[in-house]
């Protein structure tokens, strides 16, 4: 049994089951993929769970739209009567919150309903975070409660605290991640197996990685979202999803995945957040990764997230990213915290913005890129398309044409195919290059454009 925590005079925002009472109350809202198993583990691990918050986790109630509707595991483990459509007074009971309902409203005003009313709050919900996140940061702050989002990015990986806590004494420069498990799931197919896109999005979709509708994974707005609360947590700024740029995976095709592999790479989705000189940016886009960087490694619908930080050096952060069961282990590990933290009348680290670093427009971004373009195939055709490089600042690395490879097999009587890496240039000279080299005589057609990370 656990301890019973010591009985103290009542502090600002006390209940009936404040420490004293040895309960705390917790309201969850949503019981699809995530809430399910978090309401299952607070009936099943009760007891280690109350022993490691110092006091019990009492599942008061569990919000749904449709109290009803026969679900997997409730009427067993989770007793039905817990299930309400009442989503508010639950709400009010509560010393703890658990947002697992996603999109913008009701959970927005259900959490700023919580906070209003003094509990902590727990949240999964990486779009609401990037979308809102300033001002539901400010009211808990303002209430002086927590609000915790570990398993917004990257699922069960813990990343939001390695990088608020363990490295608050660092200073990190930059954070790669595969932070989206469909879209790796997809272009690992592509590049094992050499299926294409659809073909290996179909394969996802029968094996449930992806979604029905697949565009927020495909497009890459849910790695944008993550990007924006890391970009946030990185650089203690302020980076909104508005602020992210962001290109998917639906323009990525075999010859592309082939190209990489010729040239040493693979194709991964990355979330980018980096700090140069002038400020901060995030970005989501299809890149290629070297095979000997560690997140090259990264196979299937697993995430990882690599942190360069200044006196720690390269750290990688691998694991689940998605999924109920790995994701109630985060929702979880912040509610035991937020427990804590309320039994001894503190809170957890509150947002951190003081650097108000600027936030750089999407062309300011410094990289390398690769270019595959089919040109004429006579004499002096390197040299003009060179020429437009240089006249535009951005210098050639490697030059790559090889007829007998995948990506260059079957273009058009008379053409070529050449592959291109630059050294780092400004994604403004990059897009002004491309612009003047589909504009000469000898170049046929610019195939792709891709950038270069982790280099
Ligand atoms: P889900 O399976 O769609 O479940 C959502 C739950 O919320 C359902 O039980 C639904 O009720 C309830 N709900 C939705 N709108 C409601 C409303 N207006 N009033 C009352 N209840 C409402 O979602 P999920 O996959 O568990 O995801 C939950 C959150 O976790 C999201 O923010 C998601 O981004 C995040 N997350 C999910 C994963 C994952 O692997 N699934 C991973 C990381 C983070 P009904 O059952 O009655 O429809």
């Amino acid at each position: 049994m656990p301890a019973a925590p010591t009985p103290g005079p009542l502090r600002k925002n006390a209940r009936a089951t404040d420490p004293g009472a040895g309960v705390l109350r917790v309201a969850l809202l949503g019981c699809g993929v995530v809430g399910t198993q978090v309401a299952q583990r607070l009936i099943e691990h009760a007891d280690d769970l109350g022993a490691r918050a110092g006091a019990r986790l009492e599942l008061a109630g569990i919000a749904v739209r449709d109290a009803a509707r026969p679900r997997d595991g409730v009427g067993t483990v989770v007793p039905r009567e817990l299930l309400t459509e009442d989503a508010e007074s639950l709400v009010d009971g509560a010393d703890l919150v658990v947002e697992l309902m996603g999109g913008i409203e009701p959970a927005r005003a259900l959490i700023h309903r919580a906070i209003a009313g003094g509990a902590s709050v727990v949240t999964a919900n990486k779009a609401l975070l990037a979308a809102h996140g300033p001002e539901l940061f400010e009211a808990a702050d303002a209430a002086g409660v927590d609000l915790s989002f570990e398993a917004a990015v990257a699922g069960a990986i813990p990343i939001v605290r390695p990088v608020r806590e363990s490295l608050a004494g660092d200073h990190v420069r930059r954070v790669l991640g595969i932070v989206n498990g469909t879209t790796n799931y997809v272009l690992d197919q592509m590049t094992t197996h050499g299926l294409d896109l659809e073909e290996a999005l179909k394969e996802a979709q029968t094996l449930g990685y992806a979604e029905a509708d697949p565009t927020a994974d495909v497009e890459g707005h849910d790695a944008a979202a993550k990007a924006a609360i890391l970009a946030s947590l990185a650089f203690h700024t302020r980076v909104s999803l508005a602020q992210v740029a962001c290109e998917g995976i639906s323009g990525v095709t075999a010859a592309d995945v082939a190209a990489a592999q010729q040239t040493g790479h693979v194709v991964k989705l990355l979330a980018i957040a980096e700090q140069t000189a002038e400020g901060v940016s995030a970005r989501v886009h299809p890149a290629l990764v070297p095979v000997a960087h560690p997140l090259a490694a990264v196979r299937g619908a697993f995430n990882a997230v690599f942190v360069e930080a200044d006196d720690a050096g390269p750290l990688m952060f691998y694991g689940q990213g998605a999924g109920g069961r790995p994701t109630s282990s985060a929702v979880l590990g912040d509610l035991v915290s937020a427990a804590r933290d309320r039994l001894v009348g503190g809170r957890g680290p509150r947002e951190s913005a003081y650097a108000s670093l600027p936030v750089l427009p999407h062309d300011a971004a410094v990289t390398r890129y690769q270019v595959r373009l089919v040109v004429a195939d006579r004499p002096g055709v390197l040299a003009q398309v060179a020429q437009v490089l240089a006249d535009h600042g951005v210098s050639i690395d490697t030059v790559r044409q090889a007829p007998d490879e995948p990506y260059a097999v079957g273009v058009a009587e008379g053409t070529a195919v050449l592959l291109l890496t630059t050294h780092a240039a400004r994604e403004a000279s990059l897009a002004a290059t491309v612009t003047a080299l589909r504009g000469i005589e000898p170049v046929r057609e610019i195939t792709s454009v891709l950038r270069v990370e982790g280099a």
